[in-house]
């Protein structure tokens, strides 16, 4: 999986928890003390650099969340708040997050509320940053702690991802790590439709997984409702590929195949004198008018797919690194 490993030593890196966090009143205090003691511990194995903080992105909580953030703010400046001024959704906290996290820290890993993600795969994460890694996806061991019918669904949508030819990484949610470098780049996506999991593959960068086990919810209940979960989902298909608009293209030139053998058809029918009288003309036009009309759709569908590509103004390419002469200048 590792595209490339770096062949220089990285120095210790200052890392950045980005914590999004809506209506998480049961769980923020827990979550609290457990990140700081475990960004404690990996500052004293030297793992990460001082000045390392978790950064919770208040994601317009309409319960006592904020109120608790910034009260475990105020006692310790490990602690820093960004809050939203409305529910953007998961995504988009997340993003908040990570771009301004991302002018203080060399890394930055986004990480749930709730505590489900094991916080212990850091150290992991860490050392495939130091191996030379710029993006390292979490990836979650087995799906026991769900339940049949969310396993179902995830597995069908991986599969539905694939084939319409979207790079996600199967079983990887929103546990990544990101350096400074892949977070300069993330930035240049202009995009609103965002659907992280399937714009951080197409970036490209040396990139690893992890593997961790998922726990069940510390507190509270899930936050993803089911139409929050269809909407992730469709923007991943609609926001990643249009593929489907030119499988519209497609059906559209099979039916228009479909329809001049049968008016052949009916033609030579007609020719032989077997047949209804109006039957050949009625269902000559009928046969015209639909193979056209998806034919045409088909077309506008290809066109509409390369101006809502263009409407993102993503970047046509991310430079890694430049050398000059044998000297290596980092980008
Ligand atoms: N979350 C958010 N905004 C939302 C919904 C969820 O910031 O509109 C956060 C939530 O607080 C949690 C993370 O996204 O930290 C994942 O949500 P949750 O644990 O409820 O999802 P699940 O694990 O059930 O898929
Ligand atoms: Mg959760």
């Amino acid at each position: 999986m590792v595209k490339r490993m770096g062949e220089m030593m990285r120095e210790i890196p200052i890392l950045y928890l980005v914590v999004p966090c809506y209506n998480e009143e049961e769980v923020v205090e827990k979550t609290a003390s457990v990140m700081k003691e475990k960004l404690e511990r990996l500052e004293r194995e030297h793992k990460i650099k001082k000045g390392s903080r978790i950064m919770f992105v208040n994601d317009g909580s309409k319960d006592d969340t904020l109120r608790l953030l910034h009260e475990i703010a105020a006692k310790d400046n490990i602690f820093s708040v960004v809050s939203l001024a409305g529910n953007y959704g998961h995504q988009s906290a997340i993003l908040a997050g990570m771009m301004t996290a991302k002018e203080h820290a060399d890394v930055v890993v986004t990480i749930d509320a709730d505590l489900q993600q094991d916080i212990e795969a850091l150290d992991a994460f860490l050392e495939k940053y130091m191996a030379g890694c710029e993006v390292v996806y979490g990836v979650r061991n087995d799906r026991h702690s769900d339940g049949i019918f969310k396993k179902a669904t995830a597995t069908a949508y991986y599969n539905l991802m694939h084939l319409l030819g979207s790079r996600v990484i199967t079983n990887h949610a929103d546990y990544r790590l990101l350096s400074k470098k892949a977070l300069d780049a993330l930035a240049e996506y202009q995009e609103t439709n965002l659907f992280l999991r399937g714009l951080i593959p197409t970036m490209g960068f040396a990139s690893d997984v992890v593997y961790f086990d998922v726990k069940a919810r510390e507190a509270g209940h899930s936050k993803y409702t089911l139409s929050k979960m269809l909407t992730l989902a469709m923007d991943g298909i609609t926001s990643m590929s249009v593929r489907p608009l030119r499988m519209i293209g497609g059906l559209g030139f099979l039916v228009f195949l479909f329809s001049m053998v049968m008016c052949v058809i009916s033609l030579v029918d007609w020719a032989m004198g077997n047949n209804v009288p109006g039957y050949t003309t009625t269902l000559i036009v009928s046969l015209l008018i639909g193979g056209i009309t998806l034919l045409s759709l088909g077309i506008i569908g290809e066109y509409i797919g390369k101006i809502y590509m263009e409407t993102k103004h993503r970047p046509r390419y991310i430079i890694d690194t430049v050398v000059w002469h044998g000297s290596e200048e980092k980008e």
